[in-house]
């Protein structure tokens, strides 16, 4: 037996270095110790160790040979890499080159450095922020009518659209010196998240101006002229832009857009000058109806060769004036009932000068790169801090409402079937709260989160929709009732409009997340791609080998780090956090590490074809997106002091998020198509089988208990929403009454009892509590008490009716509203 000894000292210290990632060399140099130790203490027969030890140097003497390596094993596997390697199209090579990667990097990587999230400062908001979200943003909220905007004038009411531009709503990203807020990132979420929370209309409105359009591209590529025009215009809404792309046909394919603009020579402001004659047709574009300068992106070519030798120079991005000549805009489309301005805008030859291209004529073609540049940070904050807004508000509301409502002589809320949507509801809130928090923080960090703003958009708003799904639920026929009474609906109705925009979520799931993360924050492949891409052989070859072994050595950890996690169900291995917390980050160590085997595997085995491969790059994505949602997680219950009260929510919005990967593993195992290589992942990923389980029933009811309950965790999930119990505010009226409605909780229980007790005579409540009271079973002041909450509850309860001819748009002005274009 003890002749194995050196070969099974081999196998262990080659398994643990694997495990810790050691270099190659000191692997080399503890294994040879280890089988010459082990073959003299076990008393090993010299033949068994000097055979174990040759096979040992066998396999290491090569690798360890810089030189030899390199010509005998990378030079044939370069020659065969370049062979098999799919060539990255333009467009995908702009995407993966832009932006930057941050804590992403490391979970794909399968062994996360902590330390790098947990010592990221903590965002907090400048004292002018918070002035600024105390001061205009609350004043903004009490102005707000929702229902007067979305059903009676289809539009943000004219003192409404004057204190947004008075107050620079639309300058939030434009530095000081243009007359712009320059807020950060957080500020910028969290004035979104406080408007979406009292109207939709009001927080898309804000966010576009902020987002990916005019202001954003002038500031990175506008010359010197137009920045110093434009935006102070745009700082103060004397110009209102918008940003035109989309077409009916080019929507997610956005680089098919068949809008053309040629070189040519033009009048211009009484000047005959060299430009680009338009042509094109956008529809879906937000603000354009009432937009005073059109952003619009188009393809152009120069047949002429007036600028050049290139005829067709590619997309482009121009300006165009309201009071373009041929410009034609107004008319509006109606977003699901959520009416933001949004519309066509069309034109057919209408002359520009090349002035007005963003950037000037040394931008002409480079239009493509300018909107990937850009799209990240617009679209790391704006959806999922609208989508944010309504979660909380939603969570607010649900969970008062679930207390105030009663049936079978009980709150709803105490239902079990009710809980289980309520505890939906305030997990998946918190899980989305932490991640719009942690994109903006990347934004503010100078990063440009490409993969971490498609996980936020996708994420935030495929949630929101679920939350808005359950809000609805609970409510019963009070969501479905639309009127200024009802606050739930339009969230409702309104969700699938940011599922749509800004990249449509099943095409940003199936071939962003993962597809962008795969090679962006793999540690090796956007490497290895790039060494190929050297033109001295000597460096492509020196580069790529050093790619390659590292990547070898970083699969072949991740098998064992995966196997070994498996086999413990995550419960070794170093990590931070505390007692509570150190659990939750050892899963993390075991799915981060099962991904990289997955995603390498993936990526061997099925080369260029797992980009066709879409519901297994989604999978992967779901699996790297819940992993960065529940880090999230943990660096929020970090920075808010490990607070003990918000357990029960971190815990389930955790296990919900692990739970997800695994299924999203279990997913991509069962349909990888080569099976025996599925069966060898599944034995290392799940050695036991599957073993997370989702949240359980106790802890759905503690969730459930923390929205109907007012306390600090609710009041953190909350956050910055507008809960002030105004008048046109029945969220933030509802949840001022939440104190009185428990204290009336006994109180009520006693007045029922005595109800069957006494035989009570009176049909109506307020005799029967007469009576009750006259009984002794009650005093009159619990008496006050229950009218008092009985009167002020009704509102809530009750829902709108309106005159048959208050709903007939069409009778009302005298002709149809809405005009299909024929
Ligand atoms: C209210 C609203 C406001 C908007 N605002 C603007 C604006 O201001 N400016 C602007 O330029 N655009 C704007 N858009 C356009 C928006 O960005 C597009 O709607 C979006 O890009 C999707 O295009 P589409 O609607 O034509 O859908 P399509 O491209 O037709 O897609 C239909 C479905 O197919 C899926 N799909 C498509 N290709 C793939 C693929 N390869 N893999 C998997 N799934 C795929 C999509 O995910 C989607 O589910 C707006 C749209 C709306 C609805």
């Amino acid at each position: 037996m003890q002749h194995w000894f050196p070969l099974l000292a081999a196998i262990l210290v080659s398994l643990a270095c694997s495990y810790r990632r050691v270099a190659l060399r000191t692997w080399s140099a503890l294994t040879a110790v280890a089988i010459v130790a082990a073959g003299v203490l076990a008393e090993s027969h010299w033949l068994a160790t000097s055979i174990t030890f040759l096979v040992f140097a066998l396999v290491a003497v090569p690798l360890n040979l810089t030189d030899f390596r390199r010509k005998r094993l990378s030079a044939p596997l370069l020659a065969i890499y370049q062979k098999i390697t799919p060539q990255l199209s333009p467009t995908e090579k702009i995407a993966l080159e832009a932006g930057t990667v941050g804590f992403e990097g490391e979970l794909f990587s399968g062994k996360p450095n902590w330390n790098q999230l947990l010592r990221q400062p903590e965002p907090v908001l400048s004292a002018d922020e918070r002035a600024f979200l105390d001061g205009p943003v609350e004043e903004l909220c009490r102005m707000i009518n929702d229902w007067e905007i979305t059903h009676e004038l289809a539009d943000l009411p004219p003192p409404v659209w004057e204190f947004l531009k008075k107050n620079k709503f639309f300058g939030m990203i434009i530095p000081r010196e243009y007359g712009g807020l320059q807020f950060s990132a957080l500020a910028h979420s969290v004035v979104l998240q406080k408007l979406a929370s009292i109207s939709t209309t009001v927080g898309s409105t804000v966010a576009v101006p902020n987002s990916l359009g005019p202001a954003e591209l002038l500031l990175h590529y506008g010359t010197k002229e137009q920045k110093d025009y434009y935006l102070p215009r745009l700082a103060d809404g004397r110009e209102i832009p918008c940003f035109a792309l989309t077409g009916p046909y080019a929507g997610s394919d956005a680089t098919s857009i068949p809008d053309y603009g040629v070189v040519c020579k033009g009048e211009w402001n009484g000047a005959n000058v060299l430009g680009v004659r338009l042509t094109f047709d956008k529809r879906y574009i937000t603000l354009a109806p009432i937009a005073t300068v059109v952003g619009l992106a188009f393809r152009m070519y120069d047949p002429e060769k007036l600028l050049g030798d290139v005829e067709d120079l590619g997309i482009t991005l121009a300006l165009l004036p309201r009071d373009t000549k041929g410009l034609e805009i107004g008319r509006r489309h109606m977003p699901l009932n959520i009416p933001f301005q949004n519309g066509p805008v069309r034109g057919k030859d209408v002359f520009v000068p090349l002035s007005q291209l963003i950037g000037g004529p040394e931008m002409a073609g480079e239009g493509w790169r300018m909107l990937v540049e850009c799209l990240s940070v617009g679209r790391a904050i704006s959806l999922p801090s609208n989508a944010t807004g309504a979660a909380r508000i939603g969570s607010i509301a649900t969970g008062a409402y679930a207390r105030i409502r009663k049936q079978f002589g009980m709150a709803i809320g105490r239902f079990e079937g009710v809980e289980e949507a309520l505890a939906r509801i305030g997990g998946y809130t918190y899980a989305i709260s932490a991640l719009s928090r942690a994109t903006a923080a990347a934004v503010d960090r100078g990063e440009k989160p490409s993969v971490p703003s498609a996980i936020a958009k996708y994420h935030a708003t495929e949630l929101g929709r679920e939350i808005a799904k359950d809000v609805m639920d609970v409510h019963g026929g009070k969501g479905v009732i639309l009127g200024p009474r009802n606050y739930a609906g339009r969230a409702w109705q309104g969700a699938p409009i940011a599922i749509t925009v800004e990249g449509a979520n099943i095409l940003t799931r199936s071939m962003m997340i993962f597809g962008q993360g795969a090679i962006r924050c793999h540690p090796f492949v956007l490497k290895e791609m790039q060494a190929t891409q050297l033109a001295d052989y000597r460096e492509r070859l020196q580069a790529f080998d050093k790619a390659l072994f590292g990547h070898i050595g970083f699969a072949i950890s991740n098998a064992v780090r995966s196997f070994v996690l498996g086999l413990t169900h995550a419960k070794i291995g170093s990590a931070p956090g505390d007692k509570y917390t150190r659990r939750f980050y050892r899963k993390l160590n075991r799915y981060a590490a099962a991904l990289a085997l997955t995603a390498d595997t993936s990526m061997l085995v099925l080369g260029g074809k797992l980009k066709f491969k879409e519901k297994i790059s989604a999978r992967l994505g779901d699996v790297l997106s819940n992993l960065y949602i529940a880090s999230a997680m943990l660096k929020r219950y970090e920075d808010q002091g490990r607070p003990v009260a918000d357990q029960p929510m971190l815990a389930w919005a955790f296990h919900d998020s692990v739970w997800r990967m695994q299924m999203a593993l279990d997913g991509v195992l069962r349909n990888f198509p080569v099976r025996p290589v599925a069966w060898l992942l599944r034995a290392l990923i799940f050695p036991l089988g599957r073993r997370e389980v989702p949240p359980s029933d106790r802890l759905g009811r503690r969730v459930a208990a923390i929205l109907c309950t007012p306390n600090e965790t609710r009041d953190r999930l909350a956050g910055d929403v507008y809960l002030t119990p105004n008048a046109n505010n029945p969220i933030g009226r509802m949840n001022a009454l939440l104190a009185d409605v428990i204290a009336a909780e006994p109180v009520e229980r006693k007045f029922l009892k005595a109800v069957k007790t006494l035989a009570v005579k009176a049909y109506d409540y307020n005799g029967q509590l007469a009576e009750v009271e006259a009984a002794g079973a009650i005093t009159s002041e619990e008496r006050k008490l229950l009218e008092r909450v009985r009167t002020a509850t009704f509102e809530f309860i009750s829902v709108d009716d309106f005159d048959p001819r208050d709903l007939e748009a069409a009778v009302k002005h005298g002709k149809t509203v809405l005009r299909s274009v024929a």
